[in-house]
């Protein structure tokens, strides 16, 4: 089930329940039963789902007294713990410093949006008054030079990358030094997402972390790839101990509820959602208003 049918479900299913005149057991029951089903054919895990289950049914069922508004209860609760779903509190994000150097670097896998995201970026930074420089240090992929040179020559951002050092550390160390120099404010690596070789991948992400010190990971995650993006985030993060997650492709037919999956399983925060291919499709990202937007 793609992210709308699900806000939509959920609506009617708190409808249902609220429409009702009186709303006993079997009905909050139903609505409980509903809520899960929905999360879970959206992709959401399995754990979460019931552990949201479980403390929704302790919210109405604590909360029950006489005079009470009950179905205004039920509404807080079902926003309240969908916001628990997509919220870290554990951790806070990182907010680069205007006259300083923040080095902000990028990891995921091929296809899930990393080069059209690092110019979304840079462009929302430009934009707040930052110096953005851009560096590809994908020396894997043959043309990943070219589409962010391409992207960034549209966007109007000063970019670094190398046609023939082919040691991605490197070119990364060697772009960000330059772009220190040079007094950017904001410093973006591109990095590798290719496939097959992942342990090889993970090898060169934590190479590259260790050569520009960045002070912001952000793991790019395509909201449309279902169940495996628990264990995807999870492998990033243990060789990159990324800070922040942006979820692309969100304006698409994504079920989404997997991503949503990896913030919990990795515990790190949503920065930012793509929501389409044009580089001023991103918004920040913050619970409330997701939760809200989604249930229409
Ligand atoms: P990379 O391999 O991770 O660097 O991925 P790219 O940046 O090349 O993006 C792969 C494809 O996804 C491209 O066709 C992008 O235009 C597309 N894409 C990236 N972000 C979004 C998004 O938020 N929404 C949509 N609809 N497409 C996106």
């Amino acid at each position: 089930m793609v992210l709308a049918d699900l806000g939509k479900r959920i609506n009617n299913a708190v409808s249902e329940v609220t429409k009702a005149s009186v709303v006993d057991q079997s009905a909050v029951d139903g609505l409980l039963k509903e809520i899960s089903n929905a999360l879970i054919e959206a992709d959401v895990n399995v754990k979460l789902v019931l552990n949201l289950r479980k403390k929704l049914k302790a919210t109405i069922e604590a909360e029950e007294k006489p005079g009470i508004n009950k179905k205004k209860l039920i509404q807080k609760a079902v926003f309240d713990e969908l916001c628990d779903l997509v919220d870290c509190k554990e951790t806070e994000l990182y907010k680069p410093k205007k006259k300083k150097t923040n080095v902000i670097m990028f990891v995921g896998l091929q296809g899930a949006g990393k080069t059209t995201t690092c110019t979304k970026l840079a462009v929302y930074y430009q934009r707040r008054g930052f110096k953005v420089g851009m560096v590809c240090a994908d020396t894997f992929r043959a043309g990943a030079f070219d589409q962010l040179k391409q992207n960034a020559t549209k966007a109007k951002i000063p970019y670094y990358g190398s046609y023939t050092e082919a040691d991605p550390v490197k070119v990364a160390a060697d772009g960000v030094d330059k772009f220190k120099k040079e007094k950017f404010e904001i410093i973006i690596v591109d990095t590798s997402g290719r496939h097959r070789q992942e342990t090889e991948l993970f090898a060169e992400m934590i190479q590259i972390g260790e050569a520009v010190q960045p002070n912001q990971t952000i793991m790019v995650l395509d909201a449309s790839i279902g169940q495996s993006a628990e264990s995807q985030s999870r492998a990033f993060k243990d060789s990159s101990n990324f800070g922040a997650i942006i979820l692309t492709k969100m304006d698409g037919h994504a079920k989404g509820g997997g991503a949503i999956s990896a913030v919990a399983a990795t515990q790190t925060p949503i920065a930012f959602i793509g929501t389409g291919e044009h580089i001023n499709d991103l918004e920040s990202f913050t619970p409330r208003q997701f939760v809200s937007k989604l249930l229409g």
